[in-house]
């Protein structure tokens, strides 16, 4: 029987001790690396161990080999995705096999002498989630390596990652010209997430360990360590639990299941593992995250790349722990542009935002938090780029470029001069609109159009003045607590909601109740998993199935009012008895202050979001019981054309300029103005200039929008004239075509952009 290998590593932490000082050892590199390759075949007991890197063409080259012809090195090749070191490399995970030759996969090399060796474990040599090589160990018998084989030989690879990556051998001899971090200037197409152009310096959201801190000095301490912190994180997440108490008690669920992680006994042994084999606790988290990735971020099931999610935020919490930084913000280079697989909203807020020009993510939607937070903060920001975090290095200079929504990697000199002068264009622009600040927005035949600002934090109260907003037409309530770690309660709700109306002065500010649910999940409240969270319990919905917490924000609404006016708005509603019976909440919240001698508001305007379809066919039920609406055009067109607005394949595939949904918006107008209900537009398509032309022709006369937008509209509202407009759009309304945008532009053209 073969010995097991396990004691290579676990009897003798040396093993790792011994590779870096191989690699430390000076002389040539190859003569180096060929000593690693022995030290680790003789500590594995393994009779061949081989490492392959890959060229910066994408092949796999033989770099070093103890037990197959040393002639091969530099001469075996393999394309990507060929044979069994191909295939890890594609997989980005171990392949640990009993009778190689028999793996579809397996690819015969005569060169390389290999032919009788069966037992085959291969791991990818990862670096900030890329591959960089695979080494290699095999065995003649059909023997089979243990999970802890595999396990050893990972951590042997990432340290050899590190140390090849990062120390002296790595641009030198052989290893020039191999693909260790990526050199070339890259372009990615992704999505337009948040508007603007950015030129910076990557920073990764979640940065590699650096080598120097892999190999614990020592290991009882860093055992310490890394249980201290371990202790500090569950004692962290118990307390948020805790807070939960008697609140809402669904969202209990939820963070139970994410305490569970944390209490995950798997979980803290592999960490205790790794650092018993001589890991610093931050390259055990590192090693840990590296593996979930590997397993779970491959898997298609919506439900595993959640828990994978879960994963990733207790390893980045678990290293501010180590790090002794609890939540202190990240020092950023002042022109950063974060780099990021996907991020939550609280994520962003905790960078700095005067020194954050951009974000750049692998995944995500639109409509996700982390644009919709973008947006909001003026971050230009492009998401779905694929690979990015492979192809990106902290401090590469980046572009974001959320005009056509792609990404420079590395860009060449004349990339960047052609950005900087469209950056220019871009600042001049925004130097007319300002101009044009406390300009009223009045069309060239004298119809004046309001023009609003969408907010939800607070940092978006400074903006107001600079717009030049009249108000806030739509404050989204859910944001204070999509980017709270617990549940904000009362005081918390009437704080923020004061400070908004403070801020706003005498110009009138909607509140919208909570629009939770569908996208937007708290890790507290209930996240019952659905179908089809869009059309599932979120929303009003919500509010009036948990009445305390819809009544609770209703309270902390009226108590920052403080006698004054105050605008409150209920989102989705989809039929008349959501809203009278959401309606009569506030009456009783009202009654409920004035019976305890608190100030009732000077003047009360409850309103309902037009966004379900439904309530087009029942206006004239509707309006009679409202002071105002407000149409949510991102839900409502999901909902009309039935396509998920945070899903990339159908968001985009039916266009707003068409006769459907305009023939929609013109119902609400004309129906609102013949019952003198005021209303506005409050949806993303109301801050594009093309599309609010539209809307100004069909009679719209308020529109609230992200603040970027107000300057661009306000410009299209001055040089318009509405009566012309009316006549041409209406007059395209009858049009067959599914979409007119084309039309629409020619007609514009005419009438303002001409001007
Ligand atoms: C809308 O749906 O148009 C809207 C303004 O609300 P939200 O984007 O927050 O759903
Ligand atoms: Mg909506």
């Amino acid at each position: 029987m073969v010995p097991s290998p396990t004691a290579g590593i676990r009897g003798q932490r040396s093993l790792l001790r011994q590779i870096r000082e191989a690699l430390a050892s000076g002389g040539p590199a190859q003569a180096r690396l060929d000593m690693v390759v022995r030290i680790i075949a003789q500590s594995m007991v393994a009779e061949v161990c081989s490492l392959y890197m890959r060229r910066a063409i994408g092949d796999m080259e033989l770099f070093a080999t103890q037990g197959l012809d040393p002639n091969a090195v530099h001469v075996t090749r393999m394309k990507p995705g060929e044979g069994l070191v191909g295939e890890i490399m594609r997989l980005g995970r171990p392949l640990n096999l009993s009778d190689a030759p028999n793996h579809p996969a397996f690819s015969y090399r005569p060169e390389t002498g290999e032919d009788p060796f069966h037992a085959f474990m291969g791991v990818p040599l990862l670096r900030g989630g890329r591959a960089i090589g695979v080494l290699v160990v095999q065995n003649r018998t059909e023997r089979v390596y243990s999970d802890d084989d595999v396990e050893d030989l990972q951590i042997v690879a990432m340290v050899l990652a590190e140390m090849v990556v990062g120390g002296e051998i790595a641009h030198a001899g052989p290893l020039s010209g191999i693909d260790l971090v990526p050199q070339k200037p890259e372009r990615l197409k992704g999505a337009r997430f948040a508007e603007g152009l950015a030129l910076g310096v990557a920073v990764l959201h979640e940065p590699p360990v650096a080598p120097s801190q892999l190999l614990a000095e020592d290991v009882g301490a860093e055992d310490a360590r890394l249980k201290t912190a371990i202790s500090e994180l569950q004692a962290q997440i118990d307390f948020m639990l805790e807070g939960q108490h008697g609140l809402v008690e669904a969202s209990y669920e939820v963070l139970e299941t994410y305490r569970m992680f944390a209490h995950d006994r798997g979980w803290n042994r592999s960490l205790e593992d790794a650092v018993r084999n001589g890991l610093t606790a931050e390259a055990a988290v590192e090693r840990v995250r590296s593996e979930h990735r590997a397993r779970l971020g491959q898997a298609r099931d919506p439900y595993l790349r959640e828990r994978l999610h879960d994963f990733e935020d207790l390893a980045d919490r678990l290293l501010r722990h180590l790090s002794g930084e609890g939540g202190k913000k990240r020092e950023l280079p002042d022109n950063a542009i974060l780099i990021a697989r996907n991020l939550g909203p609280a994520d962003l807020l905790e960078y700095d935002r005067t020194k954050l020009k951009g974000l750049l993510l692998e995944e995500g939607s639109a409509a996700s938090h982390a644009a919709i937070v973008a947006r909001a903060l003026d971050i230009p920001c492009v998401g779905r780029l694929a690979g990015l975090r492979d192809r990106v290095s902290e401090n590469d200079p980046v572009i974001v470029d959320a005009e056509t929504g792609e990404a420079y990697l590395r860009p060449r000199p004349d990339v960047i001069k052609a950005l900087q002068a469209r950056i220019e264009v871009r600042l001049q622009r925004r130097a007319e609109f300002a101009k044009l600040r406390d300009t009223p927005a009045f069309t060239r035949d004298g119809a004046k159009v309001s023009l609003l600002m969408n907010a939800g934090l607070d940092v978006d109260l400074d903006i107001l003045d600079e717009t030049g907003a009249e108000g806030i037409g739509l404050f989204r309530t859910e944001f204070q607590f999509m980017v709270a770690e617990e549940m904000p309660r009362f005081n918390a709700q009437a704080a923020l909601y004061e400070r908004v109306m403070d801020a706003a002065r005498d110009r009138p500010v909607t509140f919208r109740t909570l629009d939770l649910g569908g996208d937007k999940v708290l890790p507290y409240l209930e996240a019952e998993r659905e179908d089809n969270p869009a059309l599932g319990w979120r929303a009003i919905r919500m509010g009036l199935d948990r009445p305390a917490l819809l009544r609770l924000q209703l309270r902390a609404l009226i108590a920052a009012s403080k006698g004054r006016a105050l605008k409150i708005m209920f989102p989705l509603v989809a039929s008349v008895d959501e809203f009278r019976s959401a309606r009569a909440l506030v009456d009783h919240e009202v009654a409920w202050a004035q019976k305890r001698g608190r100030p009732a508001p000077a003047r009360l305007d409850v309103g309902a979001m037009i966004e379900a379809p439904s309530l087009v066919w029942h206006l004239d039920a509707l309006l009679p019981m409202t002071d105002f609406v407000s149409v949510g055009t991102n839900d409502l067109m999901q909902y009309l054309f039935a396509a998920d607005r945070g899903n990339p394949r159908v968001s985009d595939r039916y266009d707003f300029l068409s006769p459907p949904a305009l023939r929609a918006l013109e119902t609400i107008q004309k129906a609102c103005a013949e019952t003198g209900t005021p209303v506005s537009v409050c949806g993303e398509m109301a801050g594009r200039p093309l599309e609010a032309f539209v809307l100004v022709a069909l009679g719209f006369e308020a529109l609230s929008m992200p603040p970027a937008g107000i300057g661009p509209v306000k410009q299209m509202v001055l040089s318009c004239d509405r009566e012309a407009a009316h006549r041409g759009v209406t007059a395209l309304l009858r049009s067959t075509a599914g979409s007119i945008r084309n039309e629409v532009e020619t007609l514009a053209r005419k009438l303002y952009l001409a001007n």
